[in-house]
């Protein structure tokens, strides 16, 4: 098990912020307000975000500074490690050069602290006192529990009601750092009463949850709301991992041919492929940026491009995005960040631009190849992140065959070790290919009741 670990010394770690709005050749669209179908303005997002939030969302810079306040916390994992991969490229017998940047290393052992951490700190700055959230598997609300006893802010997490149930762990990680955790639907809110007022043994959901989230932030001045995913800013804060990565394959003397991350909406991918999208932007660069998505939750590959909801219930604004419905409920997949139904306007607009590239994973071929990999290189990753392990495996066999060298980095943007019941099933033979059917597709799409993308537009 060789390995080559590239690290950068701590004044390395990124001093801004990079924004692709400014270099994209099409601006995203705006969001639309739902009732009236006109862009909304930033005020309308002023009751649950911080203004300096709200204005990283909307910004057409191209570089945004980081608050020395998050850089310095950003030191307790910052700058993370990157390997190359030798024992998977022995185990592969491949020509192909591998090499991985590993955001396990973060106290909630994935990419999102990143984010967490910076949106806690505009938050305090703005005198908010409580954050509130949802969270799924579990991921989220871990990383903005930690970041949100970091700062002193209350944290309050809407986590869907058989994920408390079923990942305790993830939870009491939670309660650790000080957040209170609320199975939802809950009593608490007036969308939480509604649903267990029809449904007394609701699972509970996604949407859900959000929306109890959101309704919170919006009736309590001293409480604000916070994504983990999706939006613009969220995205920007990510690209720290990219900028380093830069510069660690700078020190390992290659450029990557292909930049690839797992896909649930669109944070670790932006994160990791925007500053090498930049280098070809304004380099003249030709490095493939690869998106992976489980096959059972297809949005980049067979979704449509158009306005839709970020949440299931309808009280976000609408997005551009590609997306299979906001109604779509995918299979209860292991990979539960990546069971999200549309994709970032940022992500979306380059794929429709053809400036990124998308592909599907089905959750067998992605345990395999995470099985493989903790094999061979030591580090069990997680669910979502087998996701692009599996094509980078996929880069890999096809530069064998092509019996050429190819440069291959991907995101291994979070540790198994919370997950190890899925791995229990795919072990015991529980887990199923999840192919959706052309027919499924076409049904999901044409339940979408949303505005379509004008012509002129996309
Ligand atoms: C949340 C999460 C994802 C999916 O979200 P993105 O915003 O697409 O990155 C993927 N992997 C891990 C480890 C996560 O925690």
């Amino acid at each position: 098990m060789k390995q080559t670990k590239i690290t950068l010394e701590e004044n390395e770690i990124p001093e801004r912020w990079y924004n692709i709005v400014a270099d994209m050749p099409n601006k995203p669209l705006p969001p639309l307000n739902p009732a009236t179908q006109e862009p909304i303005g930033p005020e309308a997002l002023a009751p649950i975000f911080p203004m300096a939030l709200i204005e990283q969302e909307v910004s057409q810079d191209r570089w945004i500074p980081i608050p020395e306040e998050v850089r310095q916390i950003y030191t307790s994992w910052r700058p993370s490690p990157l390997y190359r991969a030798h024992g998977l490229e022995k185990a592969l017998d491949t020509p192909a050069h591998i090499y991985y940047k590993y955001e396990g290393v973060s106290p909630a052992g994935s990419h999102k602290p990143n984010t967490a951490v910076a949106q806690a700190f505009y938050n305090k700055q703005a005198g908010v006192k409580r954050i509130t959230t949802e969270t799924g598997a579990g991921q989220w609300g871990s990383a903005l529990s930690y970041a949100c006893q970091h700062f002193g802010l209350g944290c309050e997490v809407y986590m869907v009601r058989i994920s408390y149930d079923q990942k305790p762990y993830r939870k009491l990680m939670m309660n650790t750092w000080g957040a209170e955790v609320i199975p939802s639907p809950s009593p608490q809110t007036e969308a939480g009463r509604k649903i267990l007022a029809e449904h007394p043994d609701s699972p509970g959901s996604l949407g859900i949850a959000i929306s109890e989230a959101m309704e919170r932030a919006a009736t309590d001045p001293d409480t604000n709301y916070s994504l983990g995913s999706v939006l613009n800013h969220v995205l920007t804060h990510q690209t720290v991992m990219g900028q380093e990565a830069i510069k660690q394959m700078e020190k390992a003397g290659e450029l990557p041919d292909v930049v690839i991350a797992p896909f649930g909406g669109g944070s670790n991918f932006a994160g990791l492929s925007f500053p090498f999208l930049r280098m070809n932007f304004a380099e003249g660069q030709n490095i493939r940026c690869l998106a992976t998505e489980p096959t059972s939750c297809p949005k980049l590959t067979r979704g449509v491009f158009r306005y839709d909801f970020g949440d299931s219930i309808g009280m976000t604004p609408l997005i551009p995005m590609y997306t299979l419905g906001h109604n779509f409920v995918p299979a209860k997949i292991h990979a539960g960040g990546l069971r999200y139904h549309g994709a970032g306007a940022l992500v979306s607009q380059l794929l429709h631009d053809k400036l990124i590239d998308a592909e599907a994973v089905d959750q067998i071929e992605s345990f395999e190849a995470g099985v493989l990999f903790a094999r061979a290189e030591g580090i069990i990753p997680a669910p979502e992140a087998n996701h692009g392990v599996a094509s980078a495996i996929r880069e890999a066999k096809e530069a064998k065959e092509e019996g050429k060298k190819r440069v291959i980095l991907f995101n291994l943007c979070g540790h198994g070790h919370f997950d190890m019941s899925a791995y229990e099933a795919y072990f015991s033979g529980e887990l199923h290919r999840h192919e959706l059917s052309q027919q499924d597709i076409d049904s999901a799409i044409s339940e979408i009741d949303t505005p379509e993308i004008p012509d002129t537009a996309a």
